[in-house]
């Protein structure tokens, strides 16, 4: 069960048990949705959206990839956003914003069916344990590529992405890690199931390009944004498997996984265990969420 009371769906709140879809709705054949997943956190004034325009921007952009028209201007929706948060009274938690074709007709073809949109948020805490942001996570090299470019769009958050993140997660959770990375078509480092990487070599951070298959994060450009100010160089480019095996320290970022340090891959142990760097990029990022950096400001936006 999802603890949520109030649900927005196409411009209005309705109690958990009413926020339902018809069975024929196109999405739920054809995975015709895109996405967003926000975080909310605890400040001391008050709870604060974490860049919340970023996020809703990206969804606009993935809706414009597939073609489908959102109702709503880029404001009005920011509002909901908020408006669905305070009528959760939530202190802290995630936002998950979403529009899909809805149901008319059931062929492949989806522009007759109307795109839909919801909102809901409810408590939740960190995604793979407060453990792993401390100690890092086991993490296997997936047996499943991320999609090859121009097959399935990976910079669109879209539904039927999540099909390949299931089976990444699945096999590495299978398999006794806590999570999978991916390759791309060439085979080069693209992502985790639901999160970028970032890998630290010789003092410097290195992260896959947009070319990767990989999903633009926001989470990895915030900190990519926040290592550039302390002064570290930040390269984005094609990270060969192997690169994971010899790098110093390796880390995830996702609006879930926030920053999680990686304990090993396939079984060998990161660098000599340090994460000196992983562990500064950590602090400055709950700094920043938490209201508490310079960056603050501008990355958070206040549910008053
Ligand atoms: N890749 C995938 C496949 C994801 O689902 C996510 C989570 N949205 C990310 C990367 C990280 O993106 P962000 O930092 O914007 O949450």
């Amino acid at each position: 069960m999802i603890n949520t009371e109030k649900i927005w769906m196409n411009g209005k709140l309705v109690g958990h048990d009413d926020a339902n879809i018809h069975i024929l709705s196109h999405v739920v054949h054809y995975g015709s949705s895109v996405f967003e997943g926000i975080r909310i956190y605890k400040t001391e004034n008050g709870p604060a959206i974490f860049r919340l325009r970023e996020h809703v921007k990206r969804l606009f952009d993935s809706a414009k990839i597939y073609r489908m028209e959102i109702p709503y201007t880029i404001e009005k929706f920011e509002q909901a956003i908020i408006e669905t948060v305070k009528a959760n009274k939530l202190e802290q938690g995630y936002i998950r914003p979403i529009a899909y074709r809805g149901y008319f007709e059931l062929g492949v073809t989806p522009t007759r069916c109307p795109v839909d949109v919801a909102i809901a948020a409810w408590a939740w805490g960190a995604y793979l344990g407060e453990e792993a942001l401390n100690k890092g996570i086991r993490v296997q090299v997936s047996s499943w590529r991320r999609p090859a470019l121009n097959t399935l769009p990976s910079l669109a958050k879209a539904g039927g992405n999540y099909l390949s993140s299931q089976l990444i997660r699945l096999e590495a959770l299978n398999n006794g890690y806590e999570e999978g990375i991916a390759l791309d078509y060439l085979g080069n480092v693209s992502e985790g199931s639901g999160e970028n990487l970032f890998v630290v070599l010789n003092g410097k951070l290195i992260t896959p390009n947009l070319a990767s298959s990989a999903l633009g994060g926001i989470t990895k450009d915030t900190v990519i944004q926040l290592a550039k100010k302390l002064g570290y160089e930040v390269v984005e480019q094609a990270i060969p498997r192997e690169l994971l095996y010899i790098c110093d320290e390796l880390f995830l970022t996702g609006t879930a996984a926030e920053v999680t340090p990686v304990y090993s891959v396939d079984n060998i142990v990161v660098g000599n265990g340090d994460k000196t760097i992983t562990k500064a990029l950590q602090k400055e990022f709950f700094d920043l969420a938490h209201g508490r950096h310079e960056l603050s400001e501008k990355f958070l936006t206040y549910v008053k």
